[in-house]
């Protein structure tokens, strides 16, 4: 999906809205990402129709947080958010507003918005409405819609937005809005892990992560950041990570921190990968071989790892050849994995004419790294060869014979 076809169809929606006497602009980052030329990948629109309103003018709509406004409407397959313009009440908790008030002026839900660049508006033939001008847009700024010290104490998160938004653009953060960061960054503590996770995140995927890095250790917001605030500034500082995940390596692989993984709620799959990553940092260490490196580890794990420790002093000069040389030799090996190889277990009971048990799997292992070190070739006679001459079946006890 091209985003000109995102714009193209998102414009549908709004001039629906248009033919029925309501207004839409398309708004927030999509417009922030057209104007300055990066990929667009979704495309919101804000409405001055009411969510009952808007869910009567569509024929495919989804409620998504009807009570806050939104409503994801479908057109062309294609989802978009809809929302109405809206205001929002005192924040008690410096998290939520306790209420939003919906409006019928477009300016009202943009001075709620939090920083200037993500504040514009756009209409379906794609001009600019922006109340600041593209001033902030122009200096590559970022700032608060508002005073600063107000905005980040009505929501922490905008905070590490803040600084999500200086990596994934390369901006800078206006002195204003990094005074008031350093002031509140304590009422990170109030936020939910999970938003915090996934704004990280998104930092990490940028493209200036020093520059954001470098503001988190400075505002004090390092400190009351889970799992974060447990790593050495110096460290911090200091390491080159490419994702959460490679940071969170870094730091458990060098100082320790295991025990405060779990402090980020990240999910099964990115706790695999760090699992895995320091698992291949160990076995590297221990100067295991390399044809049985190459064969344990996917491929994605490998270059992480080789990436970090190109980027980071974690390894010798020494372990780095031996990483770099399993990833070559990976495609090369003569199998990839245990389907591969060339007998399973029903053809070893067979051959030892005996009944499964603990002794199968260690046969089979043993079978399985004898073959991935071309110790044995794979093919089942050869290995059957192998296993008549190093394993014997003594009155259905399996033993190894050369004491294994
Ligand atoms: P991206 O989609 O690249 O993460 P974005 O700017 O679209 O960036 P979203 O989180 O999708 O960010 O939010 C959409 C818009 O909603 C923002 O551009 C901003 O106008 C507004 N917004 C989002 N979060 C907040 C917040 N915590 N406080 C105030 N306004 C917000
Ligand atoms: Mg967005």
């Amino acid at each position: 999906m091209t985003e000109h076809n995102l714009f193209k169809t998102g414009a549908k929606i709004i001039e629906r809205f248009e033919d029925n006497n309501y207004e839409g602009y398309f708004v927030g980052g999509a417009v922030r990402d057209y104007t300055l030329g990066r990929a667009v990948s979704d495309v919101d629109i804000t409405t001055n129709a009411l969510p009952d309103e808007i869910e009567t003018l569509f024929e495919k709509t989804i409620d998504v947080g009807k009570e806050h406004g939104t409503i994801i409407v479908l057109m062309d397959e294609l989802p978009f958010e809809v929302t109405t313009y809206r205001v929002e009440g005192e924040y008690t908790d410096h998290r939520r507003p306790d209420n939003v008030f919906f409006t019928q002026h477009l300016k009202e839900d943009l001075s709620r918005r939090d920083f200037t660049i993500n504040a514009m508006a756009m209409t379906a033939d794609m001009k600019l409405y922006d109340p600041y001008d593209g001033t902030d847009l122009k200096a590559r700024i970022i700032n608060t819609v508002g005073t600063a010290s107000d905005r980040f104490g009505e929501d922490a998160l905008r905070m590490l937005r803040a600084v999500r938004f200086m990596s994934q653009l390369d901006f800078e953060l206006a002195d204003g809005a990094k005074e008031a960061i350093s002031q509140h960054a304590g009422r990170l503590d109030y936020v939910a892990v999970e938003r915090i996770t996934a704004e990280l995140e998104k930092l990490y995927r940028g493209i200036n992560v020093n520059s954001a890095k470098d503001m988190i250790a400075a505002t004090g917001l390092k400190s009351h950041m889970p799992f974060f605030k447990h790593i050495d500034k110096v460290q911090y500082l200091k390491s080159r990570a490419q994702s959460l995940e490679e940071e969170a390596v870094i730091h458990i692989y060098n100082d320790s921190l295991s025990a405060h993984l779990s402090e980020l709620k990240l999910s099964n799959r990115q706790k695999m990968t760090i699992k895995q990553s320091l698992k291949l940092l160990e076995d590297l260490k221990n100067e295991i071989n390399i044809k049985l490196i190459a064969y344990r580890y996917e491929t994605d794990i490998l270059t992480s790892v080789n990436v970090i420790i190109n980027n980071n002093e974690l390894l010798s000069a020494n372990h780095k050849e031996q990483l770099q040389s399993a990833i070559d030799m990976e495609p090369h090996l003569v199998i990839h994995n245990r389907n591969e190889l060339a007998v399973n277990g029903n053809a070893l009971m067979t051959a030892l004419n005996a009944r499964g048990g603990p002794w199968l799997s260690v046969c089979l292992d043993t079978i399985e790294q004898e073959v991935l070190l071309e110790n044995i070739e794979n093919n089942e006679s050869e290995i059957i060869n192998w296993v008549n001459s190093h394993v014997t079946n003594e009155d259905g006890n399996i033993v190894f014979t050369d004491g294994r």
